[in-house]
C-alpha cells in the first residue's frame, strides 16, 4: 500500500483579485522506497504541495477539492489538534530557506532537543543524550561542535541541523524543500548523498522539491514536472531524462549547459506568467509552448500513457511519439 496517496488535489489562495488555483488537481501516490522529486519554476505550487501536506496553510489558503490519503486518514480532514500529532511526527518537512531561521541566541543542540521534546515530553535525560548524539553523527557534525550557536556554523552544517531537526522523531514522510539551494555545489553534493544515505537508512517516504531537475534527479526515482500549479508529466527519473514528452520538460532539461547537449530544444521564451486564475481547463503552458497549434487553443489537456510509470498532460496525441 502507498505511502501516500494524494487524489485530484486542488490548493487555492483568496488574493484581491479573485482566487487563484496554486495546486490543481494534481494526484499522485508515493511509495515509502521510491524517493518522489518535484520539479518546476518558480510559483509553480511546489511549497504550496509541501505546506499543506504539513497542515500549515496560511489563513488565506483554501482546501477546494482532493483528498490526501495517510495512514488511513485523510489529511484534508484534520483539525488542528490532530495535525499536532501528524506535524514533526509523523510527517516532517524541511523547509525552504530554515537554515536562515535557527534562533540566533539558543545553541544548536538546545533546538534540536526542542524540536524532540515537544512531541516526546516523558522521554528521559539519558534517551535525549542518545538521541541527539544519533542525530549529530547522522548529518555529520562533529559532537564537539553541538554546543555551538547557528553564527559559529557555516551554510552546510546548519541545513544539516535542520535536516537533523527534521529527523528528530524519525518521521514516515519528510519534505525536504529545496535543501540545498543556497550552499555552493560541493556542500550541496555531500548533503543530497547525506539525505539520499538517510532516506534508506530510516526506511521513511520522501519528497524532494527543487527547481533543478539535475538535483530531484540525483535523490529520486521518479520525476513529477509541475508547471502552473498542475503537473505536467510523471515517469521515472530515466524516462523523463532520456525521452521528456512535455515541451515544458523538454525546455526544463535544454536549459542546462552540456558539452554534448543530446536535448538541445529551442527554449521557449516564456514571456506570460501562467494564469492561475483560468477555470475552462484549458492550457496553462499554450502561451508559451513551442507546439501550440490550433488544438491546444481549444482543447482540454488530458492526460497519455507513454508506458505504465510514464505518463504526459497535453492536448496533442502526436506528443507522445506513438501516432506520429
Ligand atoms: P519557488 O520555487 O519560488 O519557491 P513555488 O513553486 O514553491 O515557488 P509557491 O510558493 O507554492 O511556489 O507559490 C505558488 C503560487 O501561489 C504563486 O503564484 C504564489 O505567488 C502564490 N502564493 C503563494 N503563497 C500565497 C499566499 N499566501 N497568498 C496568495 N498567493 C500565494
Ligand atoms: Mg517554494
Amino acid at each position: 500500500m502507498a505511502l501516500l496517496s494524494i487524489k485530484n488535489l486542488t490548493i487555492g489562495y483568496q488574493t484581491k483579485t479573485g482566487i487563484i488555483k496554486a495546486v490543481d488537481d494534481i494526484s499522485f501516490e508515493l511509495e515509502r522506497g521510491r524517493p518522489l522529486g518535484f520539479v518546476g519554476e518558480s510559483g509553480c505550487g511546489k511549497t504550496t504541495l509541501g505546506m499543506t501536506l504539513m497542515g500549515l496553510l496560511p489563513d488565506n489558503a483554501l482546501i477546494l477539492g482532493g483528498s490526501i490519503g495517510f495512514q488511513n486518514k485523510d489529511l484534508t480532514q484534520l483539525n488542528e489538534d490532530q495535525w499536532r500529532r501528524v506535524r514533526g511526527k509523523e510527517i516532517a518537512m524541511i523547509f525552504q530557506a530554515a537554515m536562515n531561521a535557527l534562533n540566533p541566541v539558543m545553541r544548536v543542540d538546545e533546538q534540536v532537543i526542542e524540536a524532540i521534546v515537544t512531541h516526546h515530553p516523558e522521554i528521559s535525560s539519558n534517551d535525549l543524550e542518545n538521541r541527539i548524539n544519533e542525530l549529530f553523527d547522522l548529518v555529520e557534525i562533529p559532537r564537539a561542535r553541538m554546543k555551538d550557536f547557528p553564527h559559529e556554523y557555516s551554510g552546510g552544517m546548519k541545513q544539516r541541523v535542520i535536516i537533523a531537526m527534521a529527523l528528530a522523531c524519525k518521521p514516515k514522510l519528510i519534505i525536504a524543500d529545496e535543501p540545498t539551494t543556497a550552499l555552493d555545489v560541493i556542500v550541496q553534493d555531500q548533503i543530497l548523498k547525506e539525505i539520499k544515505i538517510i532516506q534508506q537508512a530510516m526506511d521513511t517516504g520522501l519528497i524532494f522539491i527543487s527547481h533543478d531537475i539535475a538535483v530531484v534527479a540525483s535523490v529520486c526515482e521518479d520525476i513529477c514536472v509541475m508547471y502552473g500549479g498542475q503537473i505536467v508529466e510523471t515517469g521515472t527519473k530515466q524516462e523523463v531524462f532520456a525521452s521528456p514528452c512535455h515541451p515544458y520538460t523538454k525546455a526544463l532539461l535544454g536549459s542546462y549547459l552540456s558539452l554534448d547537449n543530446q536535448y538541445s530544444v529551442i527554449i521557449p521564451d516564456m514571456r506570460e506568467a501562467p494564469d492561475l486564475t483560468l477555470e475552462n481547463g484549458s492550457c496553462r503552458f499554450a502561451v508559451n509552448c513551442t507546439r501550440c497549434s490550433s488544438i491546444c487553443k481549444i482543447g482540454i489537456p488530458h492526460w497519455m500513457n507513454i508506458s505504465k510509470t510514464h505518463r504526459v498532460l497535453c492536448c496533442d496525441e502526436t506528443i507522445t511519439g506513438k501516432s506520429q
